[in-house]
């Protein structure tokens, strides 16, 4: 689902190499600007002799040299003479410049090319001036070097129209609870301290990007009305030792001043991993600056209405001392959105944008499984971009469904598809289809293209009924026979496999090693933990762990795993062959139309019972 360009980088160029080259440079060009090198100094009585025999041209007067330009020929490639003017005044000079007609320059500085000279050295000079203001820039964050750390760099919501409050977050129910208990602290500090009440000073917001914590975060602050400082881990880490602590320092000693106040540190991780793992390189200056933070966390005397929250998504790397009591000592987990929380979301950014009446919003929700608030938002974004671009006054149908392609697969590519390959794509992706739409236990189908779209060449797109939070086991039979089914109508109806099922591949040997593995579903197996990676919580990735089973344990997994994959396959053949005639109408039709949606898919596929079907028959 990544379009695999890897994000535009800058060029970084070390200063201090960069100031070397400089000054290699500046002092290779001085001779250029101090003189020729072809210039070669003479004795005076010498010089005159050279004005007698008309060789020189041209002289240029100085108050103490005199330069010739040199048209001689026994001296190779020598083109300028010079020589000291003698201190007392020449006064047969002029009279023999003169009577040889050599023209005379004069100019009233000690060498004639002083500015020449110079040249070069204002060059380093101005470097040294311009490397020296970055490095104070470095240190304060602020360009040019000069002004408060405080001016720019750590935002308050001082405009109160912006003002965020728990409204503005959908969802996210036990978070809001969780962080709203701190309002009344920051709103009234003093009745806690009276009691002497100590209130969390640190709060951990875990959770998938775009799930809203730094919307959480800003939340809170907007309810409480209090100033907030935010900042991003990343920004504390800096090239010179001590900056990043620096910034902590001062940061927090404004927020106290400020008090009532609300600290918010995103990506925490990125300065709060486990120290001395020598992950990021023993980095002295990330130590030294979340060194600052613990210091800073235990500095708070209890009563400060100081609330420090930090967001990340990788909770696993921190190091286990942020996270002791006094520091950060509640967690506050963001989930992704369900059904009901991405309406909700839908709902919030659809506000004022002029949505037609024919977008229903439920629909919406229920193809999104998976997307964040963040994503959410991007979608309807882009559907009005969609909507923008053709000149409509509304947002469509078919502007939204296009933003929910483009926000799950990427946009669409021009690709140069070979018309057997379209044929082969098209087959392929009839094969899922059909499989899907006549296997019970298979979600209902959404629609299905064959227009390449980020890294995937077609899709077969379904819409889950309800998200499951346990997958029963005919299900996930039914999704890995589904997975398998593109390939299986290649061979059926073309003969031969292909390239094409690589990711279908993959994802049916993720889903029955899960079954093997995990969820005991193997006989033989039996129910016994055997995996060797791990979900991580929030990243969607798993994360390889050290196998603590015999390999002969491993190879009964992978054997088990092999078993229900090609029972899967074998299944998806005999749907497809019993259904072949209808399979090769929706393969043909697919070929003609790009994308059918569900109620052409059931034309081709169920086409005695074409009644449409309502609840599906607007796209989304
Ligand atoms: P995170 O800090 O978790 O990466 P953000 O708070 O920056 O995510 O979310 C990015 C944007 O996505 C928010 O500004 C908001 O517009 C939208 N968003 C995310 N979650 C929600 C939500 N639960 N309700 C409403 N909008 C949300």
């Amino acid at each position: 689902m990544t379009n695999g360009s890897e994000p535009d980088k800058k060029p970084s160029i070390n200063p201090i190499l960069g100031a070397i080259v400089l000054f290699a440079l500046a002092f290779m060009a001085m001779p250029l600007f101090l003189g020729n090198q072809a210039s070669q100094t003479i004795p005076y009585s010498a010089f005159k002799s050279q004005i007698e025999d008309g060789t020189i041209r041209e002289v240029t007067l100085t108050q103490t040299t005199i330069v010739g330009v040199f048209g001689g020929v026994e001296n190779d490639g020598v083109t300028q003479l010079r020589a000291v003017l003698p201190v007392q005044n020449d006064p047969e000079l002029f009279p023999l410049l003169a009577d040889n007609d050599v023209s005379v320059t004069a100019v009233n500085s000690g060498d004639g090319s002083i500015i020449g000279a110079l040249f070069p050295w204002i060059i380093v000079i101005g470097f040294y001036i311009w490397f020296i203001r970055r490095m104070r820039s470095g240190m304060t964050g602020l360009p040019g070097g000069v002004g408060d750390l405080m001016s720019g760099r750590f935002m308050k919501p001082a405009n109160p129209a912006q003002k965020i409050t728990f409204d503005d977050v959908a969802g996210q129910d036990t978070a809001k609870r969780e962080v709203s208990e701190l309002v009344e602290f920051l709103r009234d500090p003093e009745r806690f301290a009276r009691v002497g009440a100590e209130v969390p000073h640190g709060v951990l917001l875990m959770g998938p990007p775009g799930t809203g914590k730094t919307l959480l975060a800003r939340a809170l602050a907007g309810e409480a009305d209090v100033p907030f400082f935010s900042t991003t881990g990343s920004e504390f880490i800096e090239v010179f030792v001590g900056v990043g602590a620096g910034r902590v320092r001062k940061m927090f000693e404004a927020a106290r001043k400020a008090a009532p106040a609300i600290i918010f540190i995103d990506e925490l991780d990125s300065i709060g991993r486990t120290r001395g793992t020598g992950v990021g390189g023993g980095h002295d200056e990330r130590e030294q600056t979340l060194n600052q933070i613990l210091a800073e966390l235990d500095g708070f005397s209890g009563k400060e209405a100081v609330v420090v929250l930090a967001a990340t998504n990788r909770p696993d790397v921190l190091d286990p001392a942020l996270l002791r009591p006094g520091r950060f000592d509640r967690h506050v987990t963001l989930n992704l959105p369900d059904k009901a929380a991405r309406r909700a979301i839908l709902d919030i950014h659809a506000k004022g944008l002029p949505i037609a009446k024919n977008v229903d919003l439920d629909t919406i929700a229920a193809g999104t499984p998976g997307f964040s608030g963040a994503d959410l938002k991007n979608l309807l974004n882009e559907a009005a971009i969609s909507a923008a671009r053709t000149s409509a006054h509304e947002i469509q149908p078919i502007d939204i469904d296009e933003a929910r392609d483009k926000v799950m697969m990427g946009t669409v590519r021009t690709l140069a598809i070979q018309p057997d390959e379209r044929h082969r794509l098209a087959v392929h992706e009839a094969g899922h289809t059909a499989v899907a739409h006549f296997l019970p236990e298979a979600d209902p189908l959404y629609k299905v293209t064959i227009i390449p779209r980020g890294q995937a060449l077609g899709g077969t797109h379904m819409l889950p009924e309800n998200e499951r939070q346990t997958l029963p086991e005919p299900y996930l039979q039914g999704q890995l026979t589904t997975l398998l089914a593109g390939r299986a109508a290649e061979r059926l109806l073309m003969t031969s496999v292909s390239s094409g099922a690589d990711d279908d591949i993959r994802r049916a040997t993720t889903i029955a090693r899960s079954m093997v593995a995990r969820w005991g579903m193997d006989n033989e197996i039996g129910p016994i933990d055997l995996r060797d990676s791990d979900d991580h919580p929030f990243l969607g990735q798993t994360i390889a762990k050290p196998r603590n089973f015999a390999d002969a344990t491993a190879a009964r997994v992978d054997a088990a795993v092999q078993v229900l994959l090609k029972a899967a396959e074998a299944k998806a053949t005999e749907i497809l062959t019993h259904h072949k005639d209808k399979v090769l109408v929706l393969a043909t039709t697919l070929e003609q139309e790009e994308t059918l949606d569900a109620n052409a898919i059931r034309k081709c596929l169920d086409p005695d019972n074409v009644t449409p079907l309502h609840d599906r028959s607007v796209p989304i």
